[in-house]
């Protein structure tokens, strides 16, 4: 059974997308089965793993979750594309965003891509799904599939308001759809070390939310290199592996692998 974790924050622009390609290749560095799910109708995921035309792929995980609604079968494989050696995609596009406003009107609108996942689960040792900032329809599947949420913080804005909002919504679906869902952790991003106000709302982060919610010791730091990637096709690993970035995706991937132990 795969550990499914979903990498969520309705703020815009906070690393999501980076965070869930380098999680997911240092996981399938470390010899783990890998699927990676884009949940973005803006498709940075698989623009980010070299598909800079989303909208030309024949089959996405809009034609999943439409199977789905539709009670159709799905073939083995289905929208999958092999990235790498142990690495999976489902692609994502523009489309997606039609889909997530048909669920509105469906019945078990929140449990369609728990549906689908639950057919494939076994075929993977970590399914890693990329959320769209919000925290509409589909972000709500992807928590309600999830074991954990891995949330990632930009460390260049007060971000509590904003977090209040989304653990408020973890929490609802954690009564309602998903008991076992958890959060993996807070994940600081974009972290310049050389300036106070990181430092402060590292603080600030650990103040309000350390003793409720686990933060990450590990901390992404501002790194042209990692900016870089989502333009390239690579993982940080492989454009930058000697950098500050790819040693600490690395450790995160590390600290996951140990929590899901
Ligand atoms: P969205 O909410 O639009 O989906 P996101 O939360 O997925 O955004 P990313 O796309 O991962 O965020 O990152 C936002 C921007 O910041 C991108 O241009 C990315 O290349 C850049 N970026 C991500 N991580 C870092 C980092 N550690 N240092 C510098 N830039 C970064
Ligand atoms: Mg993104």
């Amino acid at each position: 059974m795969a550990r499914i974790i979903a990498i969520a924050n309705q703020k815009g622009g906070v690393g999501k997308t980076t965070t869930a390609v380098n999680l997911g290749t240092g996981l399938a560095s470390e010899g783990k089965k890998v699927l990676l799910i884009d949940g973005d109708p803006q498709a940075s995921l698989t623009i980010s793993l070299g598909y800079d035309e989303p909208d030309k792929l024949e089959d996405s995980l809009v034609d999943i979750l439409t199977m789905v609604v539709n009670d159709e079968e799905i073939p083995d494989n289905f929208a999958s594309i092999k990235i790498r050696d142990n690495v999976d995609l489902i692609p994502s596009n523009i489309e997606l965003s039609a889909v997530e406003i048909s669920l509105v009107n469906t019945m078990s609108r929140e449990l369609v891509l728990k549906s689908y996942i639950d057919s494939i689960n076994d075929k993977y040792d970590y399914i890693i799904i990329d959320c769209m900032p919000s925290l509409g329809v589909m972000t709500v599947n992807a928590l309600a599939c999830a074991d954990s949420v891995l949330i990632p913080v930009q460390a260049a804005y007060l971000p509590v308001k904003g977090l209040q909002q989304l653990i408020k919504t973890i929490y609802t679906v954690k009564r309602r759809l998903n008991g076992k869902l958890e959060i993996e952790g807070i994940l600081l991003t974009m972290v310049d070390s050389r300036t106070n106000f990181a430092k402060d709302i590292a603080l600030e982060v650990n103040e309000v939310y350390g003793k409720t919610i686990p933060v990450f010791p590990i901390e992404i730091p501002l790194s042209v290199r990692a900016a870089e990637i989502s333009s390239l096709a690579k993982s940080i690993y492989e454009y930058d592996p000697k950098g500050k970035a790819a040693s600490a995706y690395l450790s995160l991937t590390r600290e996951v692998m140990a929590h899901g132990c």
